[in-house]
C-alpha cells in the first residue's frame, strides 16, 4: 500500500521528524571503500576480553530468560556500589536503579515519565541529536537552549531563561561531557544550573555517558551528587562507551523513587527487560580490572592531542575539548555551510564529517568530528583535509 494511499499507515510523528543530513553522508561512505569516516559515535576497540569470557559462561549456563522489568536485583546492587564510589550518589538500589536498553532507553523513559503530550523540555542545541526526536516522538515539544562557543559551549543561565520564554517547562536534559562539543561542564558551573533548576522546580535529566572519557586533568562530577539535588535529577550512564559495549545495548538511571518507578513501570510497554546477558556482563564490568578503561582513555587522549594541535593548524578553528571523544570546529571563513561544507570535504577529500546543523540550528557554522577510530587514520585524514583547505 502507498504510503498516502485509501488508508494512511504511518502516524504524523514520524514523518514529521526532520530528514537527516548525516543518513545520507553516511550512504555516500557506505559505499566508497576509500572514505575516512571521522563520523562514528561509537568506540572502534572492542569490548574488554574479560567481559566477553563472562557473556559466553553465562549463556553456556542458560541465562536466556527475561528479568525483573527494572533490572535484576546483583545488576542493580554493582550499580549501587559503583555510584556511591565513583559518582558520589548514594541511592537504593531496591527502587531508584532501573537498568535499561542503553543509556537511549532511559532519555526516553525519562522523558516519558517526566512529560505529558505538549508540554516541553529544554535540549542543549548543539547537542546530540536524539534528544530532539525523542522529545518530537512523545508529541513533547524540544525547547533549544544555545551553547555558544565563545562561551566554550557551556551552559549559560541567560539562555536557558530565553529558551524557556515560549514555553513553561519542568525538564530540562544536561550532557556532559558533552556530544558534539566534548565540553565537560566545571563543579562551579553544575552549581549555577543546580540553583537554577531548585529556583525554577526544574527536573535535570542528566546524561553522562562519556563521564570515563576527560582528559587534561578534568573532572567530571555528577549533578546528582550536588547538595539539595537528590530529588531534581535523573542521573543516565551507559556501558557503551566506557566498556565498548553498544552492541549489549545497556545503560541505567538512577534518581528519584516516584521517578524510577514510574519508568521502570513504562518498560513493561517498551522493552520489558533489558538483555539478561547483558545484565551479567555489566556485573563484570564494573567489578572487573578497569586496566582496559584506562587503556582506551589514553589512546583517545593521544589522538585528541593530535587532531586538535592539526585542526588549528589548518584553519579549523577549534576548541580544546576536555572530554568525550568529539571535535567540534569551526567551518573555515568563506565556506557556505555546515552542510555544503560536509559535503564538499567527502566529494574532495574523502573524509566523512558530521554537519554541526545535525546537533540543532545553533550547530550551524560547524562540522563534529570523531576520534574513535585509528590514530593513522586520523593522521591521513587531516593530511586529506589540509590539501584541501590549502
Ligand atoms: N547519550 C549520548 C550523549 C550519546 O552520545 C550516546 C551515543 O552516542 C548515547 C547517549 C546512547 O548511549 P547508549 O548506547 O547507552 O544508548
Amino acid at each position: 500500500m502507498s504510503r498516502h494511499g485509501i488508508r494512511r499507515i504511518i502516524a504524523e510523528r514520524e514523518e514529521e521528524l526532520p530528514s537527516s543530513e548525516f543518513v545520507k553522508i553516511l550512504k555516500i561512505a557506505e559505499e566508497n571503500r576509500d572514505i575516512i569516516s571521522l563520523g562514528p559515535g561509537e568506540p572502534d576497540f572492542t569490548t574488554p576480553k574479560n567481559i566477553i569470557a563472562v557473556a559466553k559462561k553465562k549463556l553456556d549456563q542458560g541465562f536466556t530468560h527475561y528479568t525483573p522489568l527494572g533490572g535484576r536485583s546483583d545488576t542493580k546492587e554493582a550499580i549501587a556500589k559503583k555510584l556511591k564510589k565513583e559518582n558520589k550518589i548514594d541511592v537504593n538500589p531496591e527502587n531508584q536503579i532501573i537498568v535499561t536498553v542503553g543509556a537511549k532507553e532511559a532519555l526516553h523513559l525519562s522523558l516519558m515519565s517526566l512529560l505529558d503530550p505538549g508540554e516541553a523540555a529544554l535540549i542543549p542545541d548543539p547537542g546530540y541529536m536524539p534528544y530532539r526526536a525523542m522529545a518530537e516522538t512523545i508529541t513533547v515539544e524540544p525547547l533549544s537552549v544555545q551553547l555558544k562557543m565563545e562561551d566554550g559551549f557551556e551552559y549559560d543561565i541567560d539562555e536557558i531563561k530565553r529558551a524557556m520564554e515560549p514555553k513553561e517547562t519542568k525538564v530540562m536534559i544536561l550532557n556532559s561531557p558533552s556530544n558534539p562539543t566534548g565540553t565537560v561542564l566545571s563543579k562551579k558551573k553544575l552549581e549555577e544550573i543546580a540553583d537554577f533548576a531548585i529556583d525554577n522546580s526544574i527536573v535535570i535529566i542528566s546524561d553522562e555517558a562519556y563521564e570515563k572519557f576527560v582528559y587534561d586533568g578534568a573532572k567530571h562530577v555528577s549533578i546528582g551528587s550536588l547538595n539539595g539535588m537528590k530529588d531534581h535529577v535523573v542521573s543516565i550512564f551507559s556501558f557503551s562507551k566506557t566498556y565498548a559495549m553498544p552492541g549489549f545495548r545497556i545503560g541505567y538511571a538512577c534518581g528519584p523513587a516516584d521517578i524510577i518507578q514510574a519508568m521502570t513501570r513504562l518498560k513493561m510497554g517498551t522493552t520489558l527487560s533489558t538483555p539478561t546477558i547483558s545484565q551479567l556482563a555489566a556485573i563484570e564490568a564494573l567489578g572487573g580490572s578497569q586496566a582496559s578503561v584506562k587503556k582506551m582513555v589514553a589512546e583517545y587522549g593521544r589522538r585528541r592531542k593530535f587532531m586538535w594541535k592539526r585542526l588549528n593548524g589548518i584553519g579549523m578553528e577549534c576548541l580544546k575539548p576536555k572530554g568525550a571523544f568529539y571535535m567540534f570546529p569551526r567551518i573555515p571563513k568563506g565556506k557556505h555551510n555546515s552542510s555544503m561544507f560536509s559535503h564538499s570535504l567527502l566529494h574532495k577529500s574523502k573524509v566523512l564529517v558530521v554537519p554541526g546543523t545535525e546537533f540543532g540550528k545553533y550547530g550551524e557554522g560547524f562540522v563534529r568530528m570523531s576520534y574513535a577510530t585509528s590514530y593513522e587514520k586520523i593522521v591521513m585524514a587531516m593530511e586529506r583535509l589540509e590539501k584541501v583547505l590549502k
